[in-house]
């Protein structure tokens, strides 16, 4: 097999590229605007009740109708995963890995479709978007290759006349509910993790995204997924998210999303229900506040460029995204300066245009966001941004304060927005204390030239993925493996080589010769 390679992102500066991606858009125009079922169990159901899933950037644009589930369809669904399980869970490693590799090479071939379905649904720009879809397939070929790998379980020692395995066994039905940041890498990641290993599963995807996860839903049924094994069901957390959590015969949830809706539902997981015999396992991947720490004496031009992709690219709604900058005393003026000036060069707009900038998911959202600007403007100065539009779209200007302390609001709370905010620490240590000084520790990124402050950084910065010299966004699968410490999730790592056995539980057989 080819050893696994992270798949490269396009480059939209050639034509020929554009071209293509231009054609993906128009693919997707053309089913714009459609209904779309449940799949349980394979079978199409249509139910009372439909939610239009639109465009971020130009809100008069429907891009499809979804059919929500109620208890009944996620109790059929249930039922459904349940007894699929028990064949399911004996197919060979093999063909469950090929699956996947034959959904890589489906979404490989349909890549300007999928990019230009992520740029109207999610609002990404094009090199999000794209990324977005690079990350899909990487998740699909490295867990597809991991799983092969854990095939034969673990070598243990037998004494004479013994003999002992130790292998891995799927854990049950789970219940995935991904986010709408990453509508493909992350519903695909989840989803693939847990049916590879063995499980069959209920994917409730965001209610903002589930038309791109219904097109994945058909490619993995393309790529031979038997009837059952993956079971679509969309709708809210209060009809069928909280069912699903609580419900005695859910094995584990594999959730991504905010902290709020995280702790809650690994509270309502731990209670054992009346009949349940198991505990639930809760994976959780929530939110960030993310810093970077940029040192005296390095290439400011280059810390400002990171810092400007980190907070505002894809208008800061990843987990992962720059919302503080902690600069030495002696260079924060300088650093500021190039920060501001970049910022004031973001194109905004609808990124079906090729824009640097995009729109911010929702009313809810931008809200949020412009509360949290308010909140900024009393706290700290507000040097450029500030500015909302929510006519045609949702936009948020990319948006920076500074003269923050490292406790102020918008320094601690999470926003999930283009906005970041600056503080000066007097050292390096100071600097680290700060950068600490969160709830949070997902990513986190150190500019230094100095050996010492890496090796001190590695030690003491305590956050999930840890970057020097780089932006704090961004992380490959299989070469970052991604996931945070502290209240941004169960410490768990998307993409990397322990994330699969998470969805599996270890058995020891031991038989006398
Ligand atoms: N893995 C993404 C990154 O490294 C972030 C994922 C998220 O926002 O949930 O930027």
């Amino acid at each position: 097999m080819i050893p696994y390679k992270h798949e490269p992102f396009m480059d939209y500066s050639k034509e020929e590229n554009r071209k293509k991606l231009e054609e993906g858009l128009a693919t997707v125009k053309d089913y714009l605007g459609q209904d779309y079922p449940l799949i349980i169990g394979g079978e199409r159901i249509t139910t009372e009740d439909k939610k239009e899933s639109y465009n971020p950037a130009d809100k008069a644009e429907t891009i499809g109708y979804m059919y929500q589930a109620n208890q009944e369809h996620a109790q059929k669904a249930m039922d459904t995963a349940l007894e699929t399980f028990e064949s399911w869970r004996k197919y060979s490693f093999e063909f469950r890995s090929d699956v996947l590799f034959k959904a890589a090479a489906i979404v490989r071939r349909r890549k300007y479709e999928f990019t230009a379905l992520l740029i109207k649904e999610a609002g990404k720009p094009w090199k999000e978007a794209d990324a977005d879809v690079a990350e899909a397939i990487d998740f699909l070929e490295y867990y597809g290759r991991n799983h092969l790998k854990i095939k034969d379980g673990e070598h243990v020692e037998s004494r004479p006349g013994e003999y002992n395995q130790f292998n891995y066994i799927p854990l049950g039905v789970g219940l995935v509910i991904s986010p709408w940041n990453f509508a493909f890498a992350i519903m695909a990641g989840t989803t693939a993790a847990a049916l590879v290993t063995g499980n069959t599963v209920l994917l409730k995807p965001s209610s903002r995204t589930p038309i791109v996860a219904y097109k994945f839903i058909e490619v993995l049924e393309e790529a031979g997924m038997p009837e059952g094994v993956v079971n679509f069901i969309p709708g809210s957390s209060k009809d069928i998210g909280d069912y699903l959590v609580e419900h005695k015969d859910t094995r584990f949830v594999s959730f991504t999303g905010s902290r709020d809706v995280g702790t809650k539902i690994y509270e309502k997981a731990g209670v054992v229900q009346k009949g349940q015999t198991h505990l639930k396992r809760v994976i959780a991947e929530m939110g960030g506040k993310d810093t970077i720490v940029v040192d005296s004496g390095v290439d400011l031009e280059e810390a400002a460029e990171a810092i400007v992709y980190s907070a505002f690219g894809f208008s800061g709604q990843k987990c992962s995204a720059c919302s503080r900058v902690v600069a030495l005393e002696d260079i924060h003026d300088e650093l500021l300066e190039k920060v501001v000036a970049k910022t004031k060069d973001l194109k905004v707009g609808n990124p079906e245009a090729d824009v640097n900038v995009g729109p911010v998911i929702d009313d809810a959202s931008l809200e949020k966001i412009s509360k949290y600007i308010e909140i900024g403007k009393k706290e700290g100065q507000l040097e450029i941004g500030g500015k909302t539009e929510n006519e045609t779209g949702h936009f948020v200007h990319p948006t920076v304060f500074s003269n923050l302390k490292h406790d102020a609001v918008i320094m601690q709370e999470e926003i999930f927005g283009p906005v970041v905010g600056f503080t000066k620490a007097k050292d390096f240590d100071q600097a680290i204390e700060y950068a600490n000084a969160t709830d949070y520790g997902l990513t986190g990124a150190v500019f230094t030239t100095d050996r010492h402050h890496i090796e001190q950084a590695r030690e003491d910065f305590h956050v999930g993925n840890l970057y020097f010299n780089r932006g704090c966004t961004a992380a490959i699968v299989g070469y970052q493996p991604f996931g945070g410490f502290k209240m941004s999730g169960t410490d768990s790592k998307a993409g990397g080589p322990d994330y699969l056995t998470l969805h599996m539980q270890g058995k020891t057989t031991s038989e006398m010769l």
